[in-house]
């Protein structure tokens, strides 16, 4: 080491996150350790990808070598494993940043709660795309030596750490552009140095790689290193996407995938496709078989890696997808898009506008074909990614009904919140003369299995479906029919279950109606503004009361949840129906002295039923213990 390299020679910490992946992933990995050659292969591709894309703008960057390749070189003496590329390397800041830090939000959260074994989980850990630490389970020392493509030779980089605590970084001259990743192998990974077995690996994992990886061995010789095996191109080399599907395996999908998409674990399905058309493209999209940490982070990277005539031109394109398929991974390949297309280009492309929708309908039709042929991976998909996709109801006007094909719901016709039934299999069990599909809303799977509103449904054997995702209440006011059946909660307007009730029923019910008109008026007069209107209700078998929401108001759920959120939901008073049959109420008509007490309570607890808030806990509680004292006495 010479003088200048000590003198500007840094020791620096690795994030917090970054030592405990370190740790997690030496050991959840190691059944599985060549899988670091693939990411270090990946990532190198990722890198002339980088400065392909990048030259398309500027030239200079290939500082007239424009030929990009991967080499990996062996050394036995020295029980060294060289990993390098041409691509665009790496400044300084760039080295501390992506060598040192995980940068995606969120991972901080996501590590505290792990539980134990999900940290032994190794495609868990793959999806922080952490994989350059994987380098650290077969070596104990990394060095890497980089220099970024346009910058001088002065400004090359040397990074090394044993995977503890710290890193150190140096300036040095460096004449090659791009990334050289040196593992000093731990002591049992002897059987790595030979080039049989690497080849081996390379093919197996790496094969789809776009750029040649070079193999050759290394050895001292007279204190020089020197190659002292032929050079050879161990991989195919050729886009995977742009081959014939009869020409690649299963398994060479799935390593792809793993590339493309950043993941560790296999795909739960693909699709495939050569367009022809007004746009000619390739399309290689993928369903991943779980949802990454950040699915729901606004900043999180998603999208398709755009190529044009097999050229890289980006990552994360989002404008290839919808939002609600945000979770699609892959590549499109497009023949007419010009190379020097950016981002702000896209945006407002007709032609990009056109591949876009071809991939939704693509992965949409992929999901349909699973929905109705792999019901189990499905449940999978719909565990993983259901929340994202009910988005669409609201997001892809085109295509509600295909979308409302995929949806699942749970329902009273199952046990669990994980059994779920579609809008097909729901309009397949309705009962004679019933007209609508009918749910609740509600925050949890309990509050609304347990709702009042669903007695009468439950007395006459109805189905309802069990609504309690965020999205659901918001998804469903753009989903007014299915089928040519009408969606209604059943906590909303009147209650008319149509042919559902006999003629005498309705009848009795009116009967009841006009009745109990004196007991409804005085708790009317005694709630006052607290409620729109007191009716007799026969949808409750058991529970004395419950709150309804006018027809056209937004129900009492959905304005929890935008007042949760902190937006100002307009303020609209509930119906309070009471059950003619119930005990309570029947008390109440005779009811003199602690009517407005009765009257309360009456209301509160209907509210507390449907997941609502007391404004005054305090007096609620304090009239429930005056009444209990009252009945004792
Ligand atoms: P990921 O590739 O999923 O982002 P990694 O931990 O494997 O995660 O790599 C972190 C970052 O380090 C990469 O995003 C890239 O910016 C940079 N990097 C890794 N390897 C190379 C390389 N060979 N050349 C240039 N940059 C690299």
């Amino acid at each position: 080491m010479t003088d200048s390299a000590t003198a500007n020679r840094e020791t620096l910490g690795f994030q917090t996150e970054v030592k405990q992946l370190l740790q997690l992933m030496i050991h959840s990995l190691y059944s599985n350790r060549e899988i670091f050659l693939r990411e270090l292969v990946s990532n190198a591709s990722d890198a002339c990808d980088k400065l392909r894309f990048e030259g398309l703008h500027n030239a200079a960057l290939f500082e007239n070598e424009s030929d990009l390749n991967i080499r990996i070189a062996y050394d036995k003496a020295a029980r060294t494993l060289t990993i390098a590329d041409n691509g665009i390397g790496m400044s300084r800041d760039e080295v501390i940043n992506n060598l040192g830090t995980i940068a995606k939000s969120g991972t901080r959260e996501f590590f505290s709660k792990l539980s134990g074994d999900q940290q032994k989980d190794a495609n868990l850990i793959g999806q922080f795309g952490v994989g350059f630490y994987s380098a650290f389970i077969v070596a104990d020392k990394v060095t890497v030596t980089t220099r970024r493509a346009g910058e001088n030779a002065d400004q090359g980089v040397r990074w090394e750490s044993d995977g503890g605590g710290e890193f150190s970084i140096e300036m040095l001259d460096r004449a090659a552009r791009g990334t050289e990743i040196t593992l000093h192998l731990r002591e049992d990974q002897d059987d790595l140095l030979d080039g049989h077995r690497l080849r081996g690996i390379v093919r197996k994992y790496s094969n789809h790689i776009v750029q040649p990886i070079v193999m050759f061995k290394e050895e001292w010789k007279d204190g020089k290193q020197e190659i002292t095996s032929e050079e050879e191109t161990v991989n195919q080399a050729s886009a995977l996407w742009a081959r014939s599907k009869n020409d690649i395996t299963d398994e060479q999908y799935k390593e792809f995938y793993k590339h493309v998409g950043h993941d560790f674990d296999d795909p739960l399905a693909w699709s495939h496709a050569r367009v022809e058309g007004r746009q000619e493209y390739t399309q290689l999209l993928y369903v991943p078989a779980r949802a990454p940490f950040d699915l729901w982070d606004r900043n999180a990277r998603h999208g398709i890696k755009l190529y044009v005539r097999r050229v890289f031109i980006m990552d994360d394109a989002e404008q290839l997808m919808p939002q609600y398929l945000r979770f699609v991974r892959g590549v499109v390949d497009s023949a007419d898009l010009p190379l020097n297309v950016s981002r702000e280009i896209l945006q407002e492309s007709k032609d990009i506008e056109a591949i876009r929708k071809g991939c939704t309908g693509k992965v949409l039709g992929l999901l349909s074909d699973m929905a109705e042929n792999d019901k189990e991976k499905y449940a999978q998909f719909w565990a993983a990614f259901g929340k994202v996709l009910k988005e669409g109801i609201g997001e892809d006007f085109g295509n509600k009904d295909k979308i409302a094909g995929l949806l699942r719901f749970a329902s009273t016709n199952a046990d669990t919140p994980e059994e779920t039934v579609s809008l097909a299999d729901y309009i397949g069990r309705m009962k004679d003369g019933q007209e609508k599909i009918y749910y609740v809303t509600a925050d949890t799977f309990n509050a609304a299995k347990n709702s009042p509103h669903l007695e009468v449904f439950r007395k006459k054997g109805i189905e309802v479906l069990l609504l309690s995702d965020r999205v659901d209440e918001w998804a469903l006011s753009y989903l007014t029919e299915f089928d040519g059946k009408q969606l209604a909660s059943v906590a909303k307007g009147g209650l008319d279950l149509g042919k559902l009730e006999d003629e005498k029923e309705k009848e009795a019910q009116q009967k009841e109606a006009d009745e109990f008109k004196p007991l409804t008026d005085r708790i009317k007069t005694s709630l006052a503004e607290r409620v729109k209107e007191v009716r007799v209700t026969h949808r409750l078998t058991e529970s004395p009361a419950c709150l309804v929401a006018d027809e056209r108001d937004m129900s009492g759920n959905l304005a929890r949840l935008l007042k949760a959120a902190g937006q100002n939901a307009p303020a609209s008073q509930p119906i309070l129906e009471i059950n003619p049959q119930h005990p309570v109420v029947l008390r109440l008509r005779s009811e003199e002295k602690r009517f407005d007490d009765w009257a309360a309570v009456l209301f509160d607890q209907a509210l507390l039923a449907e997941g609502g808030q007391l404004d005054d806990p305090a007096t609620f509680v304090k009239r429930i213990n005056q009444l209990m004292m009252e009945m004792g006495s």
